[in-house]
């Protein structure tokens, strides 16, 4: 049955698709907005020409039972699976795998062919509305208007809004419109990370698939080649530490590449045919809250994300559904 309610969700990453989708399938009439030229957010894919390599989120675990049929959903619709990688530690000395061993029933899976395969998924049935980076939210007579830098005012009102965004970018919409819910994001404090995608032109066969690195300034290393389906050219991927990131967030793309490359090569790597670095302003919360949502029942506005449900995908996940559910009761 059509429920009359219009609802805006700003941001199509994992978590504003969740809530989305299950308001829609609630009968709620949906639009999602995005700044970026398609859905998935943090959980993202670099596609060159030739190659692709995942430079955000790198696999997703399953240990909430909704989530996990979630998950094979998305398997059964060809989007996801399970990714058996080879995973090490190193404190950059010594390697190992014992810790991961202890950890062996945890399944992990990737999206495929690429990471933000789940997201398009879950988009295809959604009214999505792209490059449309929204700017100002402004309540009055029980309705929602919202502006986006690139179209303006957008002509339809919404009775409530959803913000799928990380706290900082939730603070600055929200501080002139409702100061009281932008003091929650503002308690939470985001770091950066630098991803550097580097490609070879043949297979490089290091002991590991993936490797939790405990020395800065690197945090991560995988080889994007051995996730399933991914096809083109041999795509390695290496994540900073948040502190070194945050440390170097300002720096030029150039010495932070340099500096990770001379740290791989440490770790046994070799040196690339050409590399792409990315900046995450906003990778991943210092203090995750466990609230699992915000619900304002008299401004008609919610907020969802990964920094509201203790983080990862999965929380993400959760944490859309869990608003979804809220806003299903009102
Ligand atoms: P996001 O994915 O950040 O979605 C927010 C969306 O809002 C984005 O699409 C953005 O474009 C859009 N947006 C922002 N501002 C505006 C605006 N003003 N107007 C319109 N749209 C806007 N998790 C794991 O589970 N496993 C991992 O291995 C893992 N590794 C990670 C590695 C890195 C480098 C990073 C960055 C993250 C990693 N994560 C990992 C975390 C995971 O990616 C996130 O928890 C999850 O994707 C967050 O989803 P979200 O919907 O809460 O936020």
């Amino acid at each position: 049955m059509k429920n009359t309610q219009r609802i805006a969700v700003i941001g199509a990453g994992i978590s504003g698709l969740s809530c989305a989708t299950s308001l829609q399938q609630a009968g709620f009439e949906i639009t999602v907005f995005d700044k970026s030229r398609g859905p998935s957010g943090r959980m993202s894919t670099r596609l060159g020409d030739g190659w692709q390599c995942d430079h955000g989120a790198q696999y997703f675990t399953a240990r909430d039972s909704e989530f996990y049929t979630e998950v094979m959903r998305w398997q059964k619709a060809g989007v996801a699976e399970l990714w058996d990688a080879r995973l090490q530690v190193t404190d950059g000395v010594t390697f190992t795998d014992k810790n991961i061993l202890k950890d062996a029933q945890v399944a992990r899976f990737v999206g495929v062919p690429h990471n933000t395969s789940p997201a398009k998924f879950l988009a295809e049935s959604l009214v999505l509305e792209t490059n449309t980076t929204i700017q100002q939210l402004e309540h009055s007579s029980n309705t929602w208007r919202i502006k986006s830098g690139e179209h303006g005012w957008h002509e339809q009102c919404f009775d409530s809004v959803v913000l799928a965004l990380p706290a900082p970018q939730v603070m600055t919409l929200l501080q002139v419109p409702l100061p009281s819910i932008a003091a929650i994001a503002s308690t939470v404090k985001m770091r950066g990370c630098w991803a550097l995608m580097l490609r070879f032109s043949t297979q490089l066969d290091l002991s590991f698939d993936g490797l939790f690195v405990n020395k800065a300034p690197l945090s991560w290393v995988a080889r994007n080649s051995s996730k399933p389906k991914r096809e083109g050219e041999e795509t390695w991927i290496l994540h900073a530490s948040a502190e070194w990131s945050e440390a170097h967030i300002e720096d030029d793309a150039e010495s932070v590449a340099a500096t990770m490359i001379v740290a791989f090569l440490e770790l046994g790597g070799v040196l690339p045919q050409a590399w792409a670095a990315h900046r995450w302003r906003y990778a991943e919360a210092v203090a995750y809250l466990d609230c699992g949502f915000v619900w304002d029942a008299n401004a008609k506005i919610g907020l969802c994300g990964d920094w509201l449900n203790g983080g990862k995908v999965q929380g993400a996940w959760l944490s859309g559904k869990k608003l979804a559910e809220q806003l299903i009761k009102n």
